[in-house]
C-alpha cells in the first residue's frame, strides 16, 4: 500500500449529487457511497446522466408536466416559458435558484447537486460508522468521476482515513495520473472500469480514447494492491470475444489487479436522458450464457472474477 505524503490541506468545498446510505454493492460490507458530480467522458449507456454536468443544475421531466405554468411567473432569468407543458426551458439563462421546483405541485422540476465542504459529508457518514466497522464496510466514491475534483476527493479520503473508516473508489481511470496518484494512498480499495480495449471504439462510445485510462490503470494496480476492474458488459458495445480475449492479454501482461466484475448493462433511464436535456441510446444486456462465457476468458487468464451483488 502506497503511503501518501502529509500536505497541508486547505479547508475545500465539492459539488455532490447524492449520498447513499446502506449501498451493498460498492464494495464490501454495508458502504456509503457519495456520488460526485462532474465527468468529462459522455458513455453512450450512462445511467446517471445528471452526473455529467459538474455544477447543481436543474432537471425537467417534462412528463411529469401538466402546464399548469405555477414556474412561470417565479422565474426571475425568464427561463421558463409559459406553454403547454412548460417545455420550453432555457438552461442557459437558469441560474439554478430552485425556485420554480419549489412550486412545482408534479416534481417535474427538480433540482440536483449541491456544493458541500468535506464536514458536510463527513455529518452524514459518521451516522453510520459503527455500521461500517461492524460489517467490514465504508465509504466509496463514486460518480460522476470524483478524480474530476481531486483535491475534494483527496480531503474526504484523508478524513475518512483520520476516522478509521475503510474508503473504496469508483473511477472511469480517465485523469491526469500526477495530479491524483498520492490519493490512492488514501483510498483502500480502487474500482476502475475498462470499457472497451479498443482505442477508437472507446472514443466512438465514451467520447474519449482509452490510451490514458489502460496507463492509469497498469499504474494503479502497481501501486495499490486491491485494484478491482469493472467491465460494464453491453452486447452491442463490447460483449464479444476478441474485446474480453485482449482485455485479459493486457491484465495479465500489465497488471498486477485483483480480479474483473462484469457488470451487466441495465435500463439506462431513458427519462433522466430527457430531464438533463440529453438523448438517450437503449442497449442490450448480453444473456446468462454469454455473460459466463465472458468470465471464462477472463478467468482462462489466471485473473479471479469477483462479484459484489
Ligand atoms: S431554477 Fe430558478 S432560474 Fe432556473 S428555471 Fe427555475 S426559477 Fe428559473
Ligand atoms: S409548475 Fe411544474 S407542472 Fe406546472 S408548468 Fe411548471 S413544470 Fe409543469
Ligand atoms: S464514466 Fe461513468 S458517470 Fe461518466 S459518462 Fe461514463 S458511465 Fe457515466
Amino acid at each position: 500500500m502506497p503511503s501518501s505524503k502529509e500536505r497541508p490541506m486547505k479547508p475545500c468545498s465539492g459539488t455532490i449529487f447524492q449520498i447513499q446510505r446502506w449501498s451493498i454493492h460498492d464494495g464490501e460490507g454495508v458502504r456509503s457511497t457519495v456520488f460526485l458530480k462532474g465527468c468529462p467522458l459522455r458513455c453512450k449507456w450512462c445511467a446517471n446522466p445528471e452526473s455529467w454536468n459538474g455544477n447543481p443544475e436543474v432537471l425537467f421531466f417534462q412528463e411529469k408536466c401538466t402546464g399548469c405554468n405555477r414556474c412561470v411567473p417565479v422565474c426571475g432569468e425568464g427561463a421558463i416559458d409559459p406553454g403547454e407543458t412548460a417545455g420550453r426551458f432555457s438552461r442557459e439563462r437558469c441560474s439554478c435558484c430552485a425556485r420554480c421546483c419549489e412550486v412545482c405541485p408534479t416534481g417535474a422540476r427538480k433540482r440536483i447537486g449541491a456544493k458541500v465542504t468535506v464536514e458536510d459529508v463527513l455529518q452524514v457518514i459518521r451516522r453510520d460508522a459503527v455500521f461500517y466497522r461492524e460489517s467490514g464496510g465504508g465509504v466509496t466514491f463514486s460518480g460522476g468521476e470524483p478524480f474530476a475534483q481531486p483535491e475534494f476527493l483527496r480531503q474526504l479520503a484523508a478524513a475518512c482515513r483520520r476516522l478509521g473508516i475503510d474508503t473504496a473508489v469508483e473511477t472511469s481511470g480517465y485523469f491526469d495520473w500526477e495530479q491524483v496518484k498520492d490519493i490512492f494512498g488514501l483510498l483502500d480499495g480502487v474500482f476502475v472500469d475498462i470499457k472497451h480495449m479498443d482505442d477508437e471504439r472507446h472514443r466512438q462510445m465514451t467520447g474519449v480514447g482509452n490510451r490514458g485510462i489502460l496507463e492509469n490503470i497498469a499504474r494503479i494496480s502497481l501501486l495499490h494492491p486491491n485494484t478491482i476492474v469493472r467491465v460494464p458488459l453491453i452486447e452491442e458495445v463490447n460483449a464479444h470475444e476478441q474485446n474480453i480475449r485482449a482485455m485479459g492479454e493486457f491484465l495479465k501482461n500489465h497488471t498486477r489487479v485483483k480480479g474483473v466484475e462484469f457488470l451487466p448493462y441495465h435500463d439506462f433511464g431513458e427519462a433522466k436522458y430527457r430531464a438533463v436535456g440529453a438523448q438517450g441510446q437503449a442497449f442490450t444486456t448480453p444473456d446468462g450464457a454469454k455473460i459466463a462465457a465472458m468470465k471464462e476468458i477472463i478467468a482462462a487468464y489466471g485473473i479471479d472474477i469477483v462479484d459484489f451483488k
